[in-house]
């Protein structure tokens, strides 16, 4: 591992500590992090890119962290990437969750594969651990909501594509046992579930 991707690892570490993901088993935020940082080291990119994976949430869910500090610790390259993957909070919860899907077209192959993974990794987690107050079509919305992102992103190498497809078949089977709700695989594609709203993760 490149002595980049150690400190920007560490970075995210101390700065994510003591933050928990929504799913029931309630697993520390890094987990999450380094999931997406070893899928896009596996898909062989760049130091920046990895380093750029651990950072993907710091400046939208730690509030003492900005774009500026990024750059300053580690450079206008990472600092680039995720500026590309941060939201912007100041909009609606909605209207960020429609800028995605309208943004998506505009990332760059690094952002777009950090993009790629973390919807994998979100996807993967709401398959075996879900938020405990996500009703079925709460579930079946964020996963179609994860799919039109994806399908708008220029670049979508086939491996990590390939995990994403699984992870989301994944999560709609798990999904619809859970609810009791056997049927078709193909719900992403519902328009009644495309159009009901969800929050961002
Ligand atoms: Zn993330």
């Amino acid at each position: 591992m490149s002595d980049l991707v150690r400190r920007a690892e560490a970075f995210a570490r101390d700065r994510h500590a003591g933050q928990l993901r929504k799913g029931v088993t309630a697993e520390p935020y890094a987990v999450h992090l380094e999931e997406v940082a070893a899928m896009v080291a596996a898909y062989g990119a760049d130091e920046t890119v990895v380093a750029a994976a651990w950072l993907h949430d710091v400046v939208e869910d730690c509030p003492s962290t900005s774009h500026e500090e990024v750059a300053a610790e580690f450079g206008a390259d990472v600092a680039g990437l995720v500026r590309e993957v941060t939201d912007d909070k100041a909009l609606p919860k909605a209207e960020r969750k429609r800028l995605q899907i309208v943004n998506a077209a505009r990332k760059s192959p690094g952002a777009a594969l950090i993009k790629l993974a973390d919807k994998t990794s979100n996807l993967r987690a709401l398959a075996v651990s879900p938020p405990p107050d996500w009703d079925f079509e709460r579930r079946m919305g964020y996963l179609a909501w994860a799919s039109e992102v994806v399908a708008a992103l220029p670049s979508r190498p086939e491996i990590p594509l390939r995990a994403f497809l699984e992870a989301r078949e994944a999560a709609a089977a798990k999904t619809r046992a859970a609810f009791g709700r056997p049927g078709r695989s193909s719900d992403a594609a519902d328009p009644e579930v495309r159009l009901r709203s969800f929050d961002p993760d």
